[in-house]
């Protein structure tokens, strides 16, 4: 009789007609991680991140030549990417209108990679409701010498405190130092409601605990304290997205974690593009079932 053996079909790039070339070029020295890996990486992931990526304005970090080499972040098209990456006009403080990218399919996200792209990051609004955000996000930045596990217990304490608000929120690996808070919105404020309570309510936390919290950037400030990034929350500012690759020793990837799997973590850089198979298999298991997801209007603060 033959035998039965229980087999889980390994990953495949979702189809795409998008070609890469140079695929062989390194794009991770440090790795070894190359341009086609890179390519199949997103073309994997495609559709677990689209969800949370696209359909939004992007920027792009930008490594033509690898991320040990010269990058750029990239907000608006120069016409060079093609049909796989749209457009949306949008106005500037200033009133003139500038292209902003987006993406809505996996040709979107390998064309971006063709295009030299390893990171992509994305506004907190989608592109047919740009003036009401879906997602609010705390960038927790902890100084340098500040070790992961108060950055973690900085992360549980805002998802107490929004908690008390009656906001749910996620918890985001960036695949560098930090992890983001993530409060999903039913669109419904507009930018300067939401960048308000986002400002007042970082300001509280630093004002409640100023040995562990600041909430302005100013660097010096930050002597062995968190930076609550709130600024993320503006119109036109962007965080990282998940699943995205970071431009980064070992080609760290932005994680999702369910709050239970965060107390185990010792980094935020704990899945790397190498990791898609088991980055794939938790986006569809048990731990992130509802990650990201809740229906909920700000609260008065
Ligand atoms: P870490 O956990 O290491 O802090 P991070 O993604 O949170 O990783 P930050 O430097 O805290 O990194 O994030 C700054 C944010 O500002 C990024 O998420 C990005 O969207 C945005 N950003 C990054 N580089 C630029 C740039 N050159 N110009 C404008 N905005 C940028
Ligand atoms: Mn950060
Ligand atoms: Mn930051």
């Amino acid at each position: 009789a033959r035998e039965v053996v229980a087999e889980r079909a390994a990953p495949v790039p979702a189809p795409t007609t998008v070609k890469v070339t140079n695929r062989e070029r390194v794009i991770f020295p440090d790795s070894d991680i190359t341009k086609g890996q890179l390519a199949d990486y997103y073309a994997t992931m495609a559709g677990v991140m689209l969800p949370w990526a696209g359909h939004r304005p992007i920027s792009l970090v930008r490594c033509p030549q690898g991320r040990a080499r010269a990058c750029f972040f990239q907000k608006h098209d120069a016409g060079s990417f093609g049909d796989a990456v749209h457009q949306v006009p949008i106005r500037e403080k200033d009133g003139s209108t500038e292209n902003y990218l987006y993406v809505d399919d996996t040709a979107g996200l390998v064309t971006c990679v063709q295009m030299g792209t390893i990171e992509f990051h994305g506004w907190g609004s989608r592109v047919d409701a740009l003036e009401t955000p879906d997602r609010m996000v705390f960038d927790l930045d902890p100084d340098e010498g500040l070790g992961f596990e108060e950055t973690k217990r900085a992360a549980v304490y805002l998802k107490e405190q929004l908690a008390e608000l009656g906001l749910i929120s996620f918890a985001l690996l960036s695949g560098g130092k930090g992890v983001h808070v993530v409060v999903p919105l039913t669109p419904d404020a507009e930018w300067p409601r939401v960048k308000d309570f986002a400002d007042r309510f970082a300001r509280a936390l630093a004002q409640a605990e100023p040995e562990r919290f600041v909430a302005v950037a100013t660097k010096a400030k930050r002597k062995g304290r968190i930076f609550i990034d709130y600024l993320r929350n503006q119109r036109g500012a962007t965080a990282i997205m998940p699943y995205a690759a970071r431009a980064r020793p070992g080609a760290p990837v932005a994680a999702p974690v369910s709050w239970s799997e965060l107390r185990d973590l010792d980094t935020a850089a704990r899945w790397s593009v190498g990791d898609m198979d088991a980055l794939l298999e938790r986006a569809n298991g048990r731990a992130l079932a509802g990650w990201g997801v809740a229906d909920q209007l700000l609260p008065d603060f």
